[in-house]
């Protein structure tokens, strides 16, 4: 690409610039919009103009940037005009000198406004601040409720950012594949952009985990004939049927995404042949009468069962509870003549359309009511016509940014947590439905009623019988709250819920009363300072402090407040200058984490620059001195892994899968470094491995015997639990890097009585 782009002459370069505005123009006046071509041709070759003689990293002009986000929104979103104007205009205030003012007397207010937006985030996500992320990441909403198309666009941006990801430096790659998995595909999501999140998160595994990207992609491949052979015979008399119903309608079927089957595969512990639900079967019809669509999913369902077997348990009507994203359809999953089971999704046309552009969708069928209603048709207004749905979405989150939380990635993981949940339906006592986060718990359901009734719960009756407030709730459940004055929140809470208004709640209340505590224990030390005649200067409290194993003077107070410790005679020696603050005490002291032996020699390394481009080697000399790895997710030579180098220069080598790791690329991104491994086979790392099978006679000593007589590889640890019939087990082995686990997991399967075996760690 970049080649081309050097070759050509000014002339040919703007052919190819016209012709990419063409095709975006084309797109837009194949919708049902308004046909405003002039402004959208004023705003192209103004951004053109400004981002004159600027290139893209893969060579081409800048300008094609701004065109393909500007493609992304008119064609994969389905906005109108403005957003089509904002978008070829959204990063001229970024990177050029013209400011938001010039926007808005060249192309009025509404657009000047969300280019700002724009801007706005621009600084904040891409910014060298790393801890200000997720202070950011709250601007970045509160601009959405202003106007969600700010948000919509910054989608699109991201979206052509990571279609054209390989142009960028490898470290660049993982903190923006980082970010995108963790921020923007879970609001794609949510604003039911179902399409665009699946390709984000598709495109972040790609770059992530390539050669398991590849791997999966491999599979699907081979075993897409099976799958076709499947659909041909399932579908057949689906055909059939729906022809005798008279529906005009589409058979389309959806392969599972290989992001979906990897992480599925991940959480499950599943090995690909063992995830069944990799082919689904959507029907998209036309309904006869456009007000009774919802019953003819319905009809079209009773006609399936008829057909085949029906799954008891997975059927999901979304048709009558669509979900708060929009999403509408009816799920059913039916068994194939060869005995799979096989998800069928109904929905009409309207309902597809809005699953995959979500509230996009939803403004182009209100804006066609709309235009029906008014003769001559109306331009689309989209906030006016916001859902209610995204509107109490909104509502949750201003009311959790209303609550200042201390610490903000706390708040990013809150947020992200609500995101990802899938809905359950609760019953108020007096029959009002609530939607609320899957694993909600009763405490969950209390906070989201009212703060008091969430501080003072202390039980719940559900359907009728007495509950704990850990309770997980069901979707139908009748929750009554249950309270009592002495009840008051309590530190383990945190551990009982969910969602993201408890959680914060919670810690509110925790600080609350951390500071009543440290008020009192204050008091209560000072006046046992008085009472013994004594003097204590803040040295000696700090002494105290480290008498009872706590680092600060504040921890002291807390402790004092809440009574758990109680000031007596090894104190007054303390505070007399006897005990000089160590003894046995001193001995408990926490010591500061050094990892490695030799602290001189990191110190001296410290002063090495790191060339960030280039990814770090990973030797035996290295590892384990130089770098170490992260015992959260236990990397072995040969796993997918990233630096993370700290402010004291010291770099952990992470999984790129494990959920710390995660959490650094969102938070400190530039300080992520590329890794590969580079080992010899000259030393051990310790790897678990899970195994489930049937308990037969002698199976353990089968297992016992591959693994150490014909591998000859060392088990650290083993452990097998059996039940009815059934074992499970983990060992814990010491290998040179994933091909050993590979060999020893491939090797274990062939065993005739063992039904999964996979590495955990
Ligand atoms: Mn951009």
């Amino acid at each position: 690409m970049s080649d081309d782009f050097q070759t050509m002459t000014e002339q040919q370069e703007d052919d190819i610039i016209n012709a990419a505005f063409q095709g975006m123009l084309d797109t837009y006046l194949a919708s049902k919009h308004r046909k405003k071509v002039e402004i959208i041709t004023r705003a192209f070759n103004f951004a053109k103009q400004a981002h004159k003689g600027v290139r893209r990293r893969s060579g081409e002009p800048y300008i094609m940037h701004p065109i393909a986000v500007a493609r992304i929104v008119s064609e994969e979103i389905g906005l109108g005009s403005t957003s089509i104007c904002a978008a070829l205009l959204h990063d001229v205030v970024e990177d050029t000198d013209y400011t938001t003012e010039d926007i808005r007397n060249l192309f009025g207010d509404k657009i000047a406004q969300i280019v700002e937006g724009l801007t706005k985030i621009a600084g904040a996500i891409f910014g060298d601040q790393a801890s200000a992320q997720a202070e950011n990441f709250k601007k970045l909403l509160l601009t959405m409720s202003e106007d969600i198309r700010v948000i919509l666009i910054k989608i699109a941006d991201r979206l052509h950012n990571m279609r054209t990801l390989s142009s960028m430096a490898v470290n660049k790659q993982y903190k923006i594949a980082g970010e995108t998995l963790y921020i923007y595909a879970p609001i794609a999501y949510r604003l039911g952009l179902n399409k665009i999140k699946s390709e984000l998160e598709d495109l972040s595994f790609r770059y992530e985990h390539p050669e398991e990207y590849e791997k999966l992609k491999e599979r699907l491949a081979v075993s897409q004939s099976k799958r076709d052979l499947l659909y041909a015979e399932f579908t057949a008399p689906i055909r059939e049927m729906l022809d005798k119903m008279g529906y005009s309608y589409k058979l389309i079927g959806r392969i599972k995404s290989p992001y979906s089957i990897w992480k599925k595969m991940q959480t499950k512990h599943l090995s690909f042949d063992e995830i069944y639900d990799i082919m689904a079967v959507r029907i998209i019809f036309e309904p006869k009468e456009f007000e009774k669509e919802v019953n003819e999913c319905f009809d079209i369902y009773v006609a399936l069962s008829k057909l085949y077997k029906v799954h008891p348990d997975r059927t999901r009507d979304w048709v009558n509870q669509p979900k708060t994203n929009g999403y509408q359809a009816l799920h059913v999953t039916l068994m194939s003549k060869h005995g799979e089971w096989v998800e069928v999704q109904i929905r009409s046309h309207r309902m597809d359309d809005i699953a995959e552009q979500g509230v996009a969708a939803h403004w182009k069928y209100k804006a066609a009511e709309n235009a029906n209603l008014q003769s001559g048709g109306k331009a689309l207004s989209v906030p006016e016509e916001e859902d209610a749905d995204i509107d109490h979405w909104l509502r949750t989150i201003k009311e959790i940014l209303d609550d200042p939380q201390p610490d903000a990635m706390d708040f990013l993981d809150a947020i992200k947590l609500n995101l990802y949940a899938s809905e359950i339906f609760v019953f108020t006592p007096k029959g009002e439905i609530k939607t609320m986060p899957q694993n909600s718990t009763a405490l969950d359901f209390a906070f989201s009623i009212h703060t008091m009734l969430g501080t003072h719960c202390m039980g719940a009756k559900v359907n009728h019988k007495l509950v704990p407030i850990n309770y997980q709730l069901q979707s139908g459940d009748q929750v009554e709250i249950l309270t009592s004055r002495t009840q008051h929140v309590s530190p383990d809470w945190l551990n009982i819920v969910t969602t993201a208004k408890a959680r914060s709640k919670i810690q509110a209340a925790i600080r609350r009363e951390q500071r009543a505590a440290q008020k009192e224990g204050e008091q209560l030390f000072n006046a046992f300072v008085e009472k013994e005649g004594l003097n204590a200067t803040s040295v000696d409290i700090d002494r105290v402090s480290r008498l009872h194993n706590f680092e600060n003077k504040e921890q002291l107070f807390q402790a004092i407040g809440q009574k758990t410790v109680v000031l007596g005679d090894s104190d007054k020696n303390v505070l007399r200058g006897n005990g000089n603050g160590t003894g046995l005490a001193g001995l408990f002291k926490r010591k500061p984490k050094t990892v490695a032996k030799a602290s001189e020699d990191e110190k001296s390394s410290s002063t090495t620059t790191i060339d960030k481009r280039k990814p770090l080697l990973l030797t035996e000399e290295l590892v384990g001195s130089r770098y170490h790895l992260a015992p959260c997710c236990n990397p072995i030579a040969g796993d997918d892994v990233l630096g993370y180098i700290d402010s004291d220069n010291r770099i952990t080598i992470h999984k790129r899968n494990c959920p710390t790791a995660a959490k650094l690329k969102a938070g400190f991104g530039n300080r992520i470094l590329a890794a590969t491994w580079s080992m010899k086979k000259a030393v051990f790392f310790t790897a678990t491995i899970m195994l489930k099978g049937i308990d037969s006679v002698g199976v353990m000593s089968k297992i016992a015997n591959i693994i150490s007589q014909q591998l000859n590889v060392n088990m650290e640890r083993i452990v097998i639990e059996a039940h009815e019939g059934i074992f499970e087990g983990t060992i814990r082995l010491h290998v040179h890097d994933v091909d050993d686990v590979r060999t020893i997991c491939s090797d274990l399967r062939k065993l005739k009585d063992i039904t999964s075996v996979v590495r955990t760690e």
